[in-house]
């Protein structure tokens, strides 16, 4: 007997929904399954005092694949949303990423020339220093970012951030975490260098809710509770939890990092820090980040119109089995125990593997749907 649907679709964030939308265009019959009681994944926004709250974390769609911006402001509208971060470190400020906004508030400089040449001078103290010790390949991210940066953007905006970031010092991290840090002699202060950028106006869930429109989709349903049950009501699946899950963790468990947040409604403050994000980058501060979500949807004085703000701290925390597994860790114990995994899905008849749990990579938005969009097409065919 046929079974009822083309598609089993484990998983409502942004690989599921986009591969379900493509399929359910097409005319194939999509069932989308989430364990969590809502969609959109990571990108799910709870609305507080009429705020979108970002409560998996602050999410800026950016991207220069036509294609994608092409589907996404389709589905919905998006603002002129820029990401220009701040850096707080003790009673200092900074503009991120590291542009001359950024050496004229650090060194009081004003020309590309100025800031050129004192970055430069403290690389090569780095680089002389090392090759003092014997040292010719960094042999960790502090040696690594010395050399890209110096002394002073090292320690007052790379050092604390990093070592709060992955709960262990900069000269015990390997390098390979930081293989650029790009420096900007110019005054832009915009993070990315994508050409379109944005948020849905309205939130996230605006964009899940239109992939998802017409695909038949059930929430707070594991598919690991009956996991035949499920597999028999579709000729493939589409999924996108945990790969080591799926095969029951028979090559050991991948590990994350994860992050706690703490979310504050302020009734009575309008704008309490005046930007979106602000990393902290001191490591006093237990926290490495503070979101306020308004200004990702609200620009000049409408930011004034509502009188409440909502705030979340952001503390990066290890990962154990039940919480959230937000960041792989893609050192060489993790990549060899996911080369096995890979290679079981690889074998596996009738599903497919997609998205940053089951690929073990961080993925931004629009590459995993870009990802999505090409597996969709394919099983299509
Ligand atoms: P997810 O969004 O995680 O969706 C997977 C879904 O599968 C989840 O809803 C989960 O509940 C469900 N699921 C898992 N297992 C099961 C199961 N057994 N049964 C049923 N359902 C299951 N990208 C950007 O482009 N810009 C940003 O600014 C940005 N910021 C980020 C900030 C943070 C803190 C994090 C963690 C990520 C950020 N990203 C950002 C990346 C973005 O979140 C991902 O690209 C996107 O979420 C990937 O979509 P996905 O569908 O692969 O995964």
């Amino acid at each position: 007997m046929k079974p009822e649907y083309d598609f089993l679709i484990v998983g409502a964030g942004l690989f599921g929904a986009t591969f379900a939308h493509i399929a359910h265009q097409a005319g194939r019959r999509c069932l989308v399954i989430d364990r969590r009681p809502y969609t959109g994944g990571n990108t799910y926004c709870k609305s507080i005092s009429s705020i979108n709250v970002h409560v998996h974390g602050a999410h800026i769609f950016h991207t220069s694949d036509k294609q994608v911006w092409k589907l996404v402001t389709g589905l919905t509208d998006f603002n002129r949303f820029t990401n220009s971060p701040i850096a707080r470190y003790g009673d200092e400020q900074y503009n991120l990423p590291f542009n001359m906004n950024t050496f004229h508030q650090m060194w009081g400089v004003t020309t590309p020339e100025q800031a050129a040449t004192i970055i430069e001078q403290q690389r090569t103290r780095a680089i002389e220093r090392m090759k003092a010790d014997g040292v010719t390949v960094p042999r960790n991210l502090e040696e690594q970012a010395l050399i890209l940066v110096g002394h002073d953007i090292y320690t007052k905006l790379i050092s604390g951030y990093t070592r709060k970031q992955w709960g262990r010092k900069c000269s015990q991290l390997p390098a390979f975490i930081i293989r650029r840090l790009p420096v900007r002699f110019s005054y832009d202060n915009n993070y990315f260098t994508d050409q379109f950028q944005g948020i849905p106006i309205g939130g996230y869930n605006r964009l899940t809710e239109a992939l998802l429109n017409g695909v038949e989709t059930l929430t707070g349903i594991d598919f690991f509770d009956n996991p035949q049950q499920w597999s028999d009501r579709a000729d493939k699946i589409v999924f996108t939890g945990m790969i080591d899950q799926f095969f029951g963790y028979c090559h050991g468990r991948l590990q994350y990092r994860s992050l706690r947040y703490e979310h504050q409604l302020m009734e009575n403050v309008p704008n309490y820090q005046g930007n979106a994000v602000v990393n902290h980058t001191d490591f006093e501060t237990p926290f490495t980040r503070i979101i306020e979500h308004k200004h990702f949807e609200a620009f000049g004085d409408e930011v004034y119109s509502n009188p409440a703000t909502v705030i979340s701290r952001e503390y990066p925390v290890e990962w154990k089995p039940g919480m959230e597994p937000y960041y792989p860790i893609n050192d060489e114990a993790n990549s060899r125990i996911y080369a096995k995994y890979r290679e079981m899905a690889m074998q596996q008849q009738g599903v497919i593997f997609g998205g940053r749990l089951a690929e073990y990579r961080y993925y931004d938005m629009a590459p995993v749907m870009k990802r999505a969009i090409e597996e969709a097409l394919k099983a299509i065919k």
